[in-house]
C-alpha cells in the first residue's frame, strides 16, 4: 500500500516562490489575513471610542484608512495578501527550464484556431484562460483546444467589469458558472482561476476555495489587448525572461493590429523562436497545481 506523500508547500499559506495552496476551512481559517486585519482594525477603533468618546477621529481615520488599503490591493493583481497566489511556476520546474505561457479571453473563431497552429509548429503548451459564456457559445473551440493537449481554465463565467466590487455571492456565482460552462464544454474541470484584468476583492479567496480552484496571475505581460506594436508586446515579455516566468497573451479582446490580425499572432513566432533559442520550453500551468507530478 502506498502512502501518501506530505503536502508540500504547507496547506493554510501562500507557500514558497508564490505557490498557490489550498486552505482548510474551519472557522476564521478560510478568511484572508487582510480581512482579519481589517476586523482587528474595526474592532479596535469601536473599543477606542467606548473608552474615550472624544478620540472618534482617530478611531474614524484607522477604519477608513484598512478600507483605503484593501481597495489598493484590489487594483493589484499579482499581490498575495489576498490570499494565495500563483506568480511564477513552482521551482522544479524552472529548474526543468519551463516557462508558463497564458492565454486569456477566448475562445475566439477568428484568432484562436491560429493560436493553436502556431503553437504546434512550435510544440508548444499553453493555458487558456476562457470566459465561460464564450466557452459556451464556441464549445467545438474550447474542446479543439483540449484535444490539442492545452488546458482550458476558469477566467469567470461573464468577465464583469465590476468584478473587483463583488460580494462573496457574486464570487461564488462567477466562479462556479464559469466552472460548469467549461467542464460541460471540455469534460475538464478547470484547476485555475484569473480574474478579469487580475482585479479582485477578499471575498474572492473564499469562492476559490469552494470551487475548489487555485488564483493564478502571472510574472510579466504584454499588454496586448491596448498595445498594437507586436515589437513592443515582445519587448515586455522578453524583458528579464526567465525559467519559471508565466507570461500573458490574449486571444480574446486583443488589440486588432495595424494590418495582419491580432497583435497575439504576430507576437508569437517571434516569442516562441526566442524561448526555443534560450532553451526554455513553452508549457501550461502544473497539473496537479503543486507540480510535483
Ligand atoms: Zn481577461
Amino acid at each position: 500500500m502506498s502512502r501518501r506523500p506530505p503536502q508540500e508547500p504547507a496547506a493554510g499559506g501562500p507557500g514558497p516562490h508564490g505557490a498557490a495552496t489550498r486552505a482548510p476551512r474551519r472557522g476564521l481559517a478560510g478568511v484572508p489575513p487582510i480581512l482579519l486585519g481589517v476586523g482587528g482594525v474595526h474592532a479596535a477603533a469601536l473599543a477606542g471610542v467606548l473608552a474615550a468618546p472624544a478620540a472618534w477621529p482617530w478611531a474614524l481615520g484607522a477604519a477608513l484608512g484598512s478600507h483605503a488599503l484593501v481597495t489598493a490591493l484590489s487594483l493589484t493583481p499579482r499581490t498575495r495578501l489576498l490570499g494565495p497566489n500563483l506568480t511564477r511556476l513552482p521551482p522544479a520546474h524552472a529548474a526543468r527550464g519551463e516557462v508558463a505561457l497564458t492565454i486569456d479571453d477566448g475562445p475566439e473563431p477568428r484568432v484562436t484556431p491560429a493560436v493553436l497552429d502556431l503553437l504546434d509548429a512550435h510544440g508548444a503548451k499553453a493555458s487558456f484562460f476562457c470566459i465561460g459564456a464564450r466557452v459556451a457559445r464556441h464549445p467545438e473551440l474550447a474542446r479543439e483546444i483540449v484535444r490539442r493537449g492545452h488546458r482550458v481554465e476558469n477566467h469567470s463565467a461573464r468577465h464583469r467589469h465590476d468584478f473587483a466590487l463583488l460580494g462573496p455571492r457574486g464570487y461564488r456565482a462567477e466562479l462556479a458558472a464559469g466552472q460548469a460552462l467549461i467542464q460541460a464544454a471540455t469534460g475538464v474541470a478547470p484547476t485555475y482561476f484569473r480574474a478579469p484584468a487580475g482585479f479582485r476583492n477578499p471575498w474572492c479567496w473564499p469562492a476559490l476555495l469552494d470551487a475548489d480552484l487555485r488564483l493564478a496571475s502571472w510574472t510579466r505581460r504584454g499588454f496586448d489587448t491596448r498595445e498594437r506594436d507586436p515589437a513592443r508586446v515582445l519587448r515586455r515579455l522578453s524583458r528579464g525572461l526567465a525559467a519559471g516566468d508565466i507570461l500573458l497573451l490574449h486571444d480574446g479582446h486583443g488589440a486588432a493590429g495595424s494590418h495582419d490580425g491580432a497583435v497575439v499572432l504576430r507576437v508569437l513566432p517571434d516569442l516562441l523562436a526566442l524561448l526555443r533559442e534560450r532553451s526554455l520550453r513553452a508549457v501550461a500551468l502544473p497539473v496537479p497545481p503543486e507540480g510535483h507530478a
